[in-house]
């Protein structure tokens, strides 16, 4: 058998020998690449699909968000709403609470004026109710000079009624009627005296009837007063023919003043000088229903005493 080594020549066989170490080479290096791009082939399938995975789940977790979020805000709506609605709840019962103390502050400021506001006021003086001996206004207030007929006297007057008094004189001025005071409050002691006086100058008879006994007279009150005018000579009588008494007629109403005798009543002779301050929301309504005073029954007259001292 020959050598095969024999067969090839030398020089072939270098070469031959190079082709091969090249072939393996590239064969090897060929594998290696093939395996290496398989390999990143494979990393990048499992990429690609753990973002798949990553877009599902962050669509699946926005779409959660975005469900909360909506929830949450209905129930943040929900939640103002009630909290609204029991506030407007609370507010009409405020409203409700403060219309009780309304009613109450202007119920106890009634009382209050009642408990301020003597009863015997707008009482009716008659042979079966009286004022007792001691009874006295609570507070007088002194009439000045100008509007007394004669100063020889000081004259006092209810506190609260002379204001009122006063605009009546003021305003009759202002027509050019000029009125004076000639008698106002009169205490018991005094009326008595007066009495004595009459009953000696007339008789008792006739003093009677033109002069209430003590405790039976409105001057005691404080609330009222005779007036008088000029041209009379200082006497009450003929005062009824006078411009200043149909001035009185027209107006003393809206002062609170009423006339207490008027003609043909059945208590005193007529007084047309004898005027009484019963307030002006009494006076207005007899006035306007051509009632006196004394028509009135007592628990009639009894509801006006709230408004007594209400300003003209
Ligand atoms: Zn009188």
């Amino acid at each position: 058998m020959q050598n095969p080594s024999k067969i090839i020549p030398k020089g072939h066989r270098k070469i031959i020998i190079s082709t091969i170490a090249v072939a393996i080479i590239l064969i090897t290096s060929g594998w290696y690449i093939y395996s290496r791009l398989t390999s990143l082939s494979a990393n990048l399938n499992m990429l690609s699909n753990q973002l798949a995975t990553l877009e599902t789940r962050l669509s699946s977790t926005t779409a959660s968000l975005q469900n909360n979020i909506s929830q949450t805000s209905n129930n943040l709506n929900s939640a103002i709403n009630q909290q609204l609605q029991s506030s407007a709840a609370i507010a009409q019962q405020l409203g409700t609470y403060q219309q009780q103390v309304d009613t109450v502050s202007s119920t106890v400021g009634t009382l209050q004026k009642l408990s301020n506001t003597d009863p015997q006021l707008l009482q009716k003086y008659s042979k079966v109710f009286f004022l007792n001996e001691y009874y006295a206004p609570a507070k007088l207030a002194a009439i000045p000079g100008d509007y007394e007929y004669s100063e020889t006297k000081q004259l006092t007057l209810q506190a609260d009624v002379w204001p009122h008094l006063k605009a009546l004189i003021d305003a009759a001025k202002s027509s050019s009627v000029n009125i004076y005071v000639y008698s106002a409050y009169r205490s018991f002691n005094e009326q008595s005296a007066l009495k004595s006086d009459y009953k000696i100058t007339y008789g008792a008879g006739t003093a009677n009837s033109f002069s209430a006994d003590q405790g039976y007279s409105e001057h005691q009150l404080g609330t009222t007063v005779d007036l008088i005018t000029g041209g009379l000579g200082g006497v009450l009588d003929g005062f009824d023919g006078t411009k200043a008494y149909i001035w009185l007629q027209s107006n003393a109403w809206r002062y609170g003043f009423v006339l207490s005798y008027p003609k043909d009543n059945k208590f005193y002779v007529y007084e047309p000088w004898h005027w009484r301050f019963v307030g002006v929301k009494l006076a207005t309504d007899l006035h306007n229903q051509g009632k006196n005073f004394y028509d009135l029954d007592q628990r009639t007259i009894d509801a006006y005493l709230v408004n007594f001292f209400d300003p003209q």
